[in-house]
C-alpha cells in the first residue's frame, strides 16, 4: 500500500469516527430533550386536572360537607381537607386524626396566601413524586387532592430494555450511516487524478485553488527537473570527453562520480561505486586523497603501470563544511617522457657541438704557436674550416629541429608537388652525386601533398642526401612518386652500404649513427633522419624502412592527401 493510500484510509476513519461521534452526541442531546419536554408536558397535565377535580369536589363540599370525601374511593388520588389553622379535618387515604398539622406544607403555605398552591415532593427513593394541588375554599378551610407520579428514573428504568434496543439500533444506524457518509467524502478525494490536477477533478468545487496549486507545483517541479536533467547531461558530456580522469567522492571516500577517463587511467572496468581505495591503492593516491578530505588542495605524482600521472585533490566545501572532494588525475607519461629526451638531446648537442670545436680550437692553437710550414698550415686551415662547415650544418640541423619540437606554427600550408620538388633537390645534390658518380633518377609523376614545403623538402632532401652520402661511388639512386585515391607516395631507393638490421628501429633517432666515424667523414650530424621523422609526423604521414646490409636501402612516406 502506498504512503498516499495509507493517509486516505487514515482520512476515512477520521471522517467516520467524527461523524459518528456527531451523530451519537444528536441522538443523545434529542433523547433528553425530548423525555424532558414529554416529563414536563405530564407534570402540567397532572397539575390542571387536579385542579379541575379540586374545583368539582370543593363544589360537592359545598354541598354535602367533609362527609363527601368519605365516598370518594380513588386509590390513584388522595384528597385532604384542611382547616385553616392546618388541622386535617378529613383525608381519603388515612385517618385524619393520625396526620399531623399540614400548615408548614407548601402547597398549603401558597393557597393559604394566593387561593391556590402547588407543588412536587419526591420519595426517599427518588422512584416516585407526589404532586400536590390546595385550592382555599370559601369557608377558610383548605382542599388538597394529590397524585402519585412516576419519576423519570422509574420510566426509563421501566423502558431500560426498549431503551437499550433503541440505542443499539440507532447505534448500528449511525455507523452505517457514518461509515458510507465517510466513504462517500473521501473517495471523490481517492479517485484526484494529481498527476494532472486540473483535468476530470471536479469532485469538490473548493478544492480547485488547492488542485490548481498542485498543478502549478507540478509544471516547477518539471521544469526543475528537465533543467537539472539538462545540467546533468551537459555535466556528463563534459566529463565523459575530458582526457583527464574524474573522480568525486563523499566525505566517507564513497565514490559518486567517476568519468570513463579516470576508469581508463586507472585501469579499472564496469560500475565504479563504494570505497575509493578499491579504484587505486597507492601511497599518492591515498594521501591525495586524505589531505584533500582534511580541507587542503594537494598535488601529487604518481607511477602506475609504468605511467605517470598528476593527482591534483581538492576539498568541496558546502557551508563551511567539508563534504567530499574531487580528484583530477592527469597522465603526464609523455610530458615526462619529453623532458627527458629534451635534456638528453641538451647533453647531446653540448657534446656534438664541443667536438668540432675542441678540434678547431687546437688546429688555431698550433698555428698560433707558430713554427708550422706553410703546407701544414694549409691542412690545418682545411681541417678548420671543415669542422666549422660541420657546426654550421649541425646549427642548422639542431635549428630545424628544435622548430619542429615546438610544432610552431609559423609554418603556412600550401599544395605542394612531391614530384617537382624531388626534381628540384636532385638538381641541388647533382654536385655530391657526381663526385660519387652516383646516378640519380626519378620515376612516376605528379603526387600533391598539402603541406609546408619547407619541410617536405628537407624530408626529400635529408632522404636523397642519405642515400648519395652511404652510397658506393658508382651506384644509383631512385626517387619513385606516386598516388594512391587517398595517399601520395615518395620511395627513395638507393643500392649503398645499407642498415644492419639491428640499426633500423634506431635510425631515426636523434644522433643515433650506425658507423660514427663514417658518418662524420661523410658531414653527417646524426640528426637527418630524426628531422625526416618529425615532419613525417608533422604531416600525419606513415614511414617505413627497408633495408639490407650492403645491398642498399629504401625509405618509404606515404602522405595523406
Ligand atoms: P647522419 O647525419 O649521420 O646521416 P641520419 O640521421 O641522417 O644521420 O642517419 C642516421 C644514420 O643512419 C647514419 O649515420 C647512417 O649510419 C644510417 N643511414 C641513414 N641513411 C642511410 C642509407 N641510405 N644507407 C645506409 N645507411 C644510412
Amino acid at each position: 500500500m502506498s504512503d498516499i493510500d495509507c493517509r486516505v484510509m487514515k482520512m476515512n476513519k477520521k471522517i467516520f469516527r467524527s461523524s459518528l461521534l456527531v451523530a451519537l452526541l444528536v441522538l443523545t442531546a434529542s433523547f433528553v430533550m425530548i423525555i424532558g419536554i414529554l416529563f414536563n408536558y405530564f407534570q402540567l397535565q397532572i397539575e390542571k386536572e387536579l385542579k379541575n377535580e379540586a374545583m368539582y369536589i370543593s363544589i360537592a363540599i359545598e354541598n354535602e360537607g367533609a362527609e363527601y370525601l368519605k365516598s370518594i374511593v380513588n386509590n390513584e388520588e388522595r384528597v385532604t381537607l384542611i382547616s385553616a389553622d392546618g388541622t386535617v379535618i378529613a383525608d381519603t387515604s388515612v385517618e385524619a386524626e393520625e396526620l399531623e398539622n399540614h400548615l408548614d406544607r407548601e402547597e398549603i403555605k401558597k393557597a393559604l396566601a394566593d387561593g391556590y398552591g402547588t407543588s412536587v415532593r419526591y420519595s426517599e427513593t427518588l422512584t416516585e413524586k407526589v404532586v400536590y394541588y390546595a385550592q382555599l375554599l370559601d369557608d377558610g378551610s383548605i382542599l388538597r387532592v394529590s397524585t402519585k407520579q412516576y419519576t423519570v428514573v422509574t420510566v426509563l428504568l421501566g423502558l431500560s430494555q426498549s431503551i437499550s434496543a433503541v440505542i443499539l439500533f440507532t447505534f448500528i444506524l449511525s455507523f452505517i450511516l457514518s461509515s458510507r457518509v465517510s466513504k462517500s467524502i473521501v473517495k471523490p478525494i481517492n479517485e484526484l487524478d494529481l498527476d494532472d490536477p486540473e483535468n476530470n477533478n471536479n469532485a469538490y468545487e473548493e478544492l480547485s485553488p488547492l488542485l490548481s496549486k498542485i498543478s502549478s507545483q507540478h509544471k516547477t517541479i518539471e521544469k526543475q527537473l528537465h533543467e537539472a536533467k539538462k545540467q546533468q547531461e551537459e555535466f556528463s558530456l563534459i566529463t565523459e570527453n575530458m582526457s583527464d580522469g574524474l573522480l568525486v567522492i563523499d566525505k566517507n571516500m564513497q565514490i559518486l562520480m567517476c568519468n570513463t577517463s579516470a576508469k581508463k587511467l586507472l585501469n579499472a572496468s564496469g560500475n565504479i561505486n563504494g570505497n575509493v581505495f578499491s579504484v587505486n591503492r597507492s601511497k599518492a593516491f591515498r594521501q591525495s586523497v586524505e589531505k584533500s578530505l582534511g580541507g587542503e588542495r594537494f598535488e601529487n605524482e604518481m607511477i602506475y603501470n609504468d605511467k605517470h600521472y598528476k593527482i591534483i585533490a581538492n576539498p568541496v566545501y558546502e557551508e563551511s563544511e567539508i563534504i567530499g572532494a574531487f580528484i583530477v588525475i592527469i597522465d603526464i607519461t609523455d610530458t615526462i617522457q619529453r623532458e627527458q629526451m629534451r635534456r638528453e638531446f641538451t647533453s647531446n648537442v653540448s657534446h656534438e657541438l664541443k667536438t668540432p670545436l675542441t678540434s678547431i680550437s687546437g688546429f688555431a692553437e698550433m698555428m698560433m704557436n707558430g713554427g708550422i710550414d706553410e703546407a701544414t698550415v694549409k691542412d690545418f686551415s682545411k681541417s678548420i674550416y671543415e669542422e666549422a662547415q660541420r657546426l654550421i650544418s649541425l646549427v642548422i640541423d639542431i635549428i630545424r629541429i628544435s622548430e619542429l619540437d615546438e610544432k610552431s606554427n609559423i609554418f603556412v600550408k600550401e599544395k605542394v608537388d612531391l614530384y617537382e620538388l624531388s626534381e628540384e633537390i636532385i638538381e641541388r645534390l647533382k654536385p655530391q652525386a657526381d663526385k660519387k658518380s652516383v646516378k640519380m633518377n626519378i620515376f612516376g609523376g605528379k603526387a600533391q601533398v598539402y603541406g609546408v614545403r619547407k619541410i617536405l623538402d628537407e624530408i626529400i632532401y635529408n632522404l636523397c642526401d642519405n642515400a648519395v652520402k652511404y652510397n658506393n661511388n658508382g651506384g644509383t639512386v631512385d626517387i619513385i612518386v606516386r598516388t594512391t585515391d587517398d595517399e601520395a607516395i615518395i620511395t627513395v631507393r638507393d643500392n649503398g652500404i645499407g642498415i644492419p638490421e639491428s640499426a633500423q628501429n634506431r635510425v631515426f633517432e636523434r644522433f643515433y649513427r650506425v658507423d660514427k666515424s663514417r658518418s662524420k667523414e661523410k658531414g653527417g650530424t646524426g640528426l637527418g633522419l630524426s628531422i625526416v621523422k618529425h615532419g613525417a609526423v608533422f604531416h600525419n604521414a606513415q614511414i617505413t624502412l627497408d633495408s639490407q646490409i650492403n645491398e642498399g636501402t629504401s625509405i618509404t612516406l606515404k602522405f595523406p592527401t
